[in-house]
Parts: C-alpha cells; sequence; structure tokens
C-alpha cells in the first residue's frame, strides 16, 4: 500500500512537474512571439526619396512633360506627382498597397483623364487578386476640389470605393462617433491605416498614419498640397 502511495506520489509529482514545465514553455513561447511582433511593429519598411520631381518648364507647350510622374517609395508604397506644367499646384498623391485592399490618398487637381491619366495610372500600379485588380479605396485628405478632381476617373470602376466628401459622410464611413477624438482605422490587409480627424484647414480635413512605414500623410498650407512625416531610420 505504502508503496502504491509512494508510486502515485511519484506519478502526480511528475505529472505536476511536467504541467509545469509545458506551462512555461508556452509562457515563453508567447513571450518571444510578442518581442517579435512588437520589434517588427516599432520597424517601420523603410523606402526611398531618391527621386528628382519635375521642375516644370518656363514654356510648357515649348517642352511637353508627361503629366504624373511616378517614384516608388518602397514595393507597396508610391508617391505620383502631378506636373507643375499640368497645374501649378503640382499636387503629391500617394498610393499605399495592402494585400487585400489599396489605398489613394487623393486625386488631385486635375478632372480630364486625357490631361491627367490618374485611374489608368493607378490601374496599372495596382497588383492581381483572384485574377482581378487588387480593390482600391480612394480617400481624401479634404473636401477641396483640388484634392478630389480626379475622383469621376474611378467613379466606372467597380473595384473602386470613393470616400464620401461631405462631412457626415467622412465621419460615417470611418466610423468616427466623438469628432474630431478617437482615431479610425483602415485595414488594407496586413496593413494598418489610422485616420485621425485634424478639421484645422478644412471641416473633413483627415491625416493619415501608416503603420508599415510609419510615414504620417497629412495636408499643410504649405507650398506642397501634401506633407509627408517620415520616420527616423
Ligand atoms: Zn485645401
Amino acid at each position: 500500500m505504502n508503496w502504491i502511495n509512494r508510486s502515485r506520489r511519484t506519478a502526480n509529482s511528475f505529472l505536476l512537474y511536467f504541467c509545469a514545465a509545458w506551462k512555461v514553455a508556452v509562457a515563453l513561447a508567447m513571450l518571444m512571439l510578442f518581442l517579435t511582433a512588437t520589434q517588427t511593429w516599432s520597424k517601420p519598411v523603410p523606402g526611398s526619396l531618391g527621386v528628382h520631381w519635375n521642375e516644370g518648364a518656363p514654356d510648357c507647350t515649348a517642352t511637353p512633360q508627361d503629366p504624373l510622374q511616378v517614384h516608388t517609395y518602397e514595393p507597396q508604397t508610391f508617391i505620383l506627382r502631378q506636373s507643375p506644367c499640368a497645374d501649378f499646384e503640382a499636387n503629391f498623391l500617394y498610393l499605399l498597397v495592402g494585400s487585400d485592399k489599396a489605398l489613394l490618398i487623393d486625386t488631385g487637381a486635375v478632372a480630364d483623364p486625357k490631361e491627367m491619366p490618374l485611374a489608368k495610372t493607378i490601374l496599372r500600379l495596382l497588383p492581381d487578386k483572384d485574377h482581378k485588380k487588387l480593390p482600391l479605396l480612394v480617400a481624401h485628405t479634404h473636401r477641396h476640389l483640388d484634392h478630389r478632381a480626379g475622383d469621376p476617373q474611378f467613379a466606372s470602376l467597380s473595384s473602386v470605393q470613393i470616400v464620401p466628401i461631405d462631412f457626415d459622410g467622412v465621419r460615417a464611413f470611418y466610423g468616427f462617433t466623438g469628432w474630431p477624438n478617437g482615431i479610425a482605422h483602415l485595414d488594407l490587409g496586413g496593413r494598418t491605416v489610422d485616420v485621425i480627424a485634424t478639421p484645422g484647414h478644412e471641416r473633413t480635413h483627415v491625416a493619415f498614419y501608416d503603420r508599415r512605414t510609419g510615414i504620417l500623410f497629412e495636408h499643410r498650407r504649405t507650398r506642397l498640397p501634401i506633407w509627408i512625416s517620415l520616420p527616423s531610420q
């Protein structure tokens, strides 16, 4: 009997030891996962700003130029700039590509697709998924016309959704309940973009923080239509 009890005690001790070791192993694995994930989140994907932007020309008719310049910041982030010859504001636009969806920030100041082939260019940049172009969300920093004149180029495309431009529509689309407090989120698939209400320049004004690159896309009253704040790398 004593032998049996001793044996059971030994078996129980072994089980307790095994369970404790297993729990420690799981805890360590979770910790490693957390540390790896934290490191991944805190490290922005680096990109390049090594580009010479089109300066325009004293006489644009004498020196024809491409209406739209495209720079690949990194494989999933594109910076587009409208030529100063196409419009004096020479708007910058941004295309952020996730695994399920892409986001275009602003459509610029030129409506005519013959003068500014924006939709055609964006569709060319979009990757395919399931034998179709990746769905696109067209958003705006704010509703002034020079940031959304190109919207109609996307209106007939079934895979494109355009964020409304009116105040209530903007709030409802992003899901702001206490505007301008709180932060909304856009999930592009493996890439989250935070939407921050910044109603200073205009009532519907928002800024976009891209967690992948660590870039804040915001409109400022400077010579550049949209300013980007880059992470320190
Ligand atoms: Zn404006």
